[in-house]
Parts: structure tokens; C-alpha cells; sequence
């Protein structure tokens, strides 16, 4: 935005530093100090977004210590993991948010939200802009700024169209609630307009035809609920039609669920083919129009078009604008995705942190170190080393970056205790690093990508509350802890990510997961886990109840099909 004309403050609201511009007004550089006054006690906290990141910082974070202010355009927490049960009205959409005013409440009112959308970040200057979202003629004004001592940038991720023209325009997406419920009226929409009087039998087939683009999570999880919906309620409802009804994911590698097991990648497969979903791999989509989606064959590098009556897109997601610009000032344009440290700390940038889906951790370093601490211990050179110093060198690693922990103890485990052993199965006396080295590659791959889940985010926000809870007692106590202390690297320990398993609901009452230590299981008990935990991990007693009790009615009556 354009370089600062004249400055009108209109108002300030002392303690939170906020400061309003009039509409001319946009550089954040030039914000009255004096009138943003901060309170000697207490250092400002200012919090982007609402989602599983911000949401889990804000609970926990001490605001006797902090004076906390949130920006966020939303202002509710969705329970992302259930959006694909409100587009077919399996839960409401009003069940699984819960509004952030009710989260602050519980903070005895300390904590100060603000429902507007952060569009600059001034970390030179320790500022952000925000500008409200309100879309009707409410009076006041649409920007203001505020100033940080301590950011944390929770805002997520946008869906990643990767560009494919006629997407915006013709496609659904998955993300927010917004999206979900018009996802909702859109399939009750379809079912209508093929039932009016006039329509082809292949017209009918059109409107019918469900196509879903990407073969992940999300997108294999509302094909499965589609399915259910269609075929539990829809075709009672719609008799006439319902031999016409085609659902269809597109996959652009060779499986769907490729993230997951093997084992549950082809499960989710066989269940689909059983029940007549249909499953197009190794296709990648070049454009859609309201009419059509057009793909490429990857294997034949042929072009086909597939009519369609809705479109899902859910290939993935992509940093938000807000974060690019930040990116491009403090030297991280090239980067797709913004790098912290294992303390979340955003690299290149002092007192701003980064979690959940719009960070990533840079692991080079953590590479870098580990393979210092085999050249270490490679006294004489040989590429070699036995099996006490290897298994030493492993503990080491494990103490310093427990993080690593997780994929060594997993999947990669056999990887790593494979190279103690010779062909046959014998003991060897000496471990080939090279042979370690590789497996750690394989490892250093997966941590890069650290999956951008609600997990991470809220592990991720919970540990940075912890941090900044004790900063003080750090502060105050600079010799302070214990386990880096002779190391001289952090006074807290790293973020370690804890895998807690991931589940894919397959439909029919069956539901895969993966659980922690490679476990697979798959089927209706699965599905009951599923139930328990989620109903769990609600953010609420009132989320808790509203979610239960519409599987319960669920159960009972069926879904709602009423296009409201
Ligand atoms: P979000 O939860 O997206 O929150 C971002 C917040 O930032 C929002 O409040 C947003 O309004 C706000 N914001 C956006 N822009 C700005 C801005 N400019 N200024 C200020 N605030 C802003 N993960 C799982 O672990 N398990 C699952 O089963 C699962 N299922 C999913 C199903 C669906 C349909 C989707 C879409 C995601 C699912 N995920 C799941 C992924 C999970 O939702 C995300 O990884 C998680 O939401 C990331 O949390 P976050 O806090 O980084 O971002």
C-alpha cells in the first residue's frame, strides 16, 4: 500500500493501542507512539487468526503476564476435521464453531479480539494494519494498526488452485463453514433441478454427477460422505433419479490417501470401487468451465472432458498474501512457505512467531547438526562406526532433537536398526554411516514436511503458550534451564510434534486410521474411535453436546434436505 499522506487519527482505545486511520491512510510505519502508549506492566501480545493455532496459544497463555489482542476475520474457532459432515447436514454448521468471544470470556475478558483481517505486517516497525471485513454500511472506520512487542502469525492457509483457469468460477471449495454449506445447498440443488420436468435422462445424469478433485483427506472423505448422504437419504427422496447419481475423484498421483499406510490407501480404494464411486488416478485437471472439467491423462498425455454437475476442488492449500509480503521483507520470498526454528520463531525476524498451516520448521539446520555429530564421532575417517558408538550417536541425536524421535521410532525405524545387521540377520561390529546417513535423508524428508494439520497447529499453540509463560521466569533467570544450558542454544526446549495417529473416515459406518507406532486399523470399531475422539477434542461442553446430539438425530431421522 501506498507511501503515508495525511494521518488523521480519529480514535484511540488506550490500552489495546489501537489506533484508527482515516480511509486515505495506510502507512503502518507512522502510528502515533505517544497515543498508543503501552502499559509498562505488561508486553503486547498481538495474535493473527482464530483457527487451531491461535485458538490453542490464546487458551492457555498467561494474560496476567501479557496484554493479548487477536485479529482475526473470523470471529469463531471452527472444528475444521467435521466440515465434511455439514456438507450433507450430518452435523450443523453452528455446532462445530464456537464463538471466540465465548473463549475469551473464559480468560476473565482480558484477552481483546478484533473481527478484521491483518493486511500488512511492519515487523521493521513492530506494527500490523488491519482493516475490517464488514461488508454493509456500519459506521466507523475500515483501518486501523496495531502495535506488537511479540507477534504470533496463526492465519492459516488459502486453497492452492494452483492456477487452473476456471476454478475460482466453477468450483467449490472445502475450507471454511461458508464453504461447507454452500457445498450443502449446491448437492440439494443438483438433486432438484434433475427432477424438474423436461430434463433428458442424460441432462439428469449431468446435474447428477458429483466430481471431486483431489484424492486426499478432505476430499476422499466428503466422496465417502456424499456417498452415505445419497444413498441413506437421497434416493428415498429422489427415487426417481437415483439409479443416475455418479460421484467421481480425481487423483493426480497413482493412489488416493497416498499420505496414509499403503494398507489404507488401497482399503479406501476397494470400499470405493464396491461402492460405485468412481476412482480417475494419474489425471491432472487443466481447466474448468460450469459445463466441464477438462484433464489431462498423465500416462497417455491424452486430453479428455468429463461434464459435471458440481465440482469440489481440494488439492491442497497455499500461504495467504498477508504472509507473502511479510515473506518478501524479511528475505523469505523465495521460500514457499514461512520458516521458523524449532521455537517457532520466524526466521530472519525478532519477536515474531509462526504456527500451524502458514509456517514451516526449516530442518536444514537440524540436518546440518546431525550430520556434524557423525563426523564427530567418525574419528578415524573410516565411514564407519560400531555398534555402541552408532547407538550412542543415535542417542545423542535423540536427545538433541527429539523431534527426530517420531519418524526414527516409527516408519523409519527399521531403516535406522536394519543397518545393525548384516544381510542374513547376524549382528554386524561396525555401522556403514553411509547406509545411516541415507535412512536419515528418507527422515529429513518427512520432517520437512510436517503435516499441515490441526495436530501440529495445536500442539504447536500450546507449546508456544507454555514458552511464553515461563519467558519471565527465563528472563529472570538467565542460567536457566537445565537440559541447553552447556549447549548455550535456547532456554526452552524445541517444539516436539507428538503423532497422535490420523484418522479417514471411508463412509458406511467405516473409518481407517493410523495410529501411533505404524498400527493400522480399519472398519466400524474404528468408526466408534472416531466418534469418541472427536466428540473429545470439542472445544466446548456446548460444541460437545450440539455435535452428539445431530449424530444422534442423524441416526435416528436421517439428514435435513431442506435447502435452507
Ligand atoms: P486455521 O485453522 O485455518 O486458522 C486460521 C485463522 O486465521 C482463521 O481464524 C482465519 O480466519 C484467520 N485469518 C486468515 N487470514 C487472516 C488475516 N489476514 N488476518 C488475521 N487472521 C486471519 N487436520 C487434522 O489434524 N485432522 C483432520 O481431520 C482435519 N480435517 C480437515 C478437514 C477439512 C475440510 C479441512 C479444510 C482441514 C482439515 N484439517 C484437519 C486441517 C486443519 O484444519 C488445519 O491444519 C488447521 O486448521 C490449521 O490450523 P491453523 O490455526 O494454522 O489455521
Amino acid at each position: 500500500y501506498p507511501a503515508c499522506s495525511k494521518l488523521l487519527v480519529l480514535c484511540t482505545l488506550s490500552s489495546g493501542g489501537l489506533v484508527a486511520y482515516s480511509e486515505s491512510q495506510t502507512d503502518v510505519s507512522n502510528t502515533s507512539v505517544e497515543i498508543n502508549a503501552k502499559d509498562c506492566k505488561k508486553r503486547r501480545v498481538v495474535v493473527l487468526g482464530t483457527g487451531w493455532a491461535g485458538i490453542s496459544f490464546l487458551k492457555d497463555v498467561d494474560v496476567s503476564a501479557y496484554d493479548v489482542q487477536v485479529i482475526s476475520p473470523r470471529n469463531y474457532f471452527a472444528f475444521t476435521p467435521l466440515l465434511p459432515s455439514v456438507t450433507c447436514g450430518t452435523v450443523e454448521a453452528r455446532s462445530i464453531v464456537e464463538p471466540v468471544r465465548n473463549i475469551i470470556k473464559k480468560r476473565n475478558g482480558e484477552i481483546k479480539f478484533f473481527e478484521a483481517e491483518c493486511i500488512k505486517i511492519d515487523a521493521a516497525n513492530k506494527k500490523i494494519l488491519c482493516r475490517s471485513t464488514f461488508d454493509n454500511n456500519l459506521v466507523g472506520n475500515e483501518e486501523f494498526s496495531l502495535e506488537y512487542d511479540y507477534l504470533v502469525i496463526a492465519v492459516g492457509a488459502q486453497v492452492n488452485t494452483f492456477n487452473t483457469p476456471g476454478v475460482v468460477e466453477n468450483c467449490h471449495f472445502l475450507k471454511e463453514v461458508e464453504d461447507a454449506q454452500k457445498i450443502r445447498r449446491s448437492v440439494i440443488d443438483c438433486f432438484e433441478k434433475a427432477v424438474l420436468p423436461g430434463l433428458s435422462e442424460e441432462e439428469q445424469r449431468i446435474n447428477l454427477h458429483f466430481v471431486i478433485v483431489g484424492g486426499g483427506p478432505t476430499g476422499v472423505e466428503f466422496a465417502a460422505e456424499l456417498h452415505d448422504y445419497v444413498q441413506e437419504d437421497l434416493v428415498n427422496l429422489y427415487p426417481t433419479v437415483k439409479d443416475l447419481v455418479k460421484i467421481t475423484v480425481i487423483q493426480s498421483g497413482d493412489h488416493i490417501l497416498n499420505m496414509f499406510d499403503e494398507r489404507i490407501s488401497s482399503f479406501a480404494e476397494q470400499k470405493f470401487s464396491r461402492d460405485g464411486i468412481e476412482v480417475q488416478t494419474g489425471c491432472r485437471v487443466i481447466s474448468v468451465s460450469d459445463k466441464e472439467i477438462t484433464m489431462k491423462l498423465k500416462s497417455k498425455e491424452e486430453i479428455c472432458s468429463i461434464p459435471h454437475g458440481l465440482v469440489v476442488w481440494s488439492t491442497g492449500v497455499e500461504t495467504r498474501p498477508v504472509v507473502k509480503d511479510f515473506m518478501g521483507q524479511i528475505g523469505q520470498g523465495s521460500r514457499r512457505v514461512l520458516a521458523t526454528d524449532e521455537w517457532l520463531r520466524v526466521k530472519g525476524c525478532a519477536d515474531v512467531y509462526a504456527l500451524g498451516d502458514c509456517a514451516t520448521i526449516n530442518q536444514r539446520k537440524v540436518m546440518e547438526d546431525i550430520a556434524a555429530i557423525f563426523k564427530a564421532a567418525d574419528k578415524d575417517n573410516s565411514g564407519a562406526l560400531t555398534v555402541k558408538e552408532f547407538q550412542d550417536v543415535v542417542d545423542d541425536i535423540l536427545e538433541r532433537y527429539p523431534q527426530v524421535e517420531h519418524y526414527l521410532k516409527s516408519k523409519h525405524l527399521s531403516d535406522v536398526t536394519d543397518l545393525l545387521k548384516d544381510p542374513e540377520g547376524n549382528a554386524r561390529d561396525e555401522v556403514d554411516i553411509g547406509g545411516f546417513k541415507l535412512a536419515l535423508s528418507h527422515v529429513d524428508s518427512q520432517m520437512k514436511n510436517l503435516p499441515a494439520t490441526a495436530q501440529v497447529a495445536a500442539q504447536q499453540g500450546a507449546y508456544l503458550s507454555k514458552c511464553f509463560n515461563h519467558r519471565q521466569q527465563c528472563e529472570d533467570n538467565p542460567e536457566g534451564p537445565r537440559r541447553f544450558k552447556g549447549s548455550g542454544r535456547h532456554q526452552f526446549h524445541p517444539f516436539r510434534y507428538k503423532h497422535l495417529g490420523q484418522f479417514a473416515p471411508l463412509g458406511g459406518e467405516q473409518t481407517a486410521a493410523e495410529l501411533p507406532g505404524d498400527w493400522v486399523s480399519i472398519g466400524h470399531s474404528t468408526q466408534w474411535l472416531w466418534y469418541s475422539v472427536y466428540a473429545s477434542k470439542q472445544v466446548s461442553w456446548r460444541t460437545r453436546v450440539l455435535v452428539v446430539s445431530d449424530w444422534t438425530r442423524r441416526f435416528i431421522f436421517g439428514r435435513d434436505s431442506s435447502r435452507i
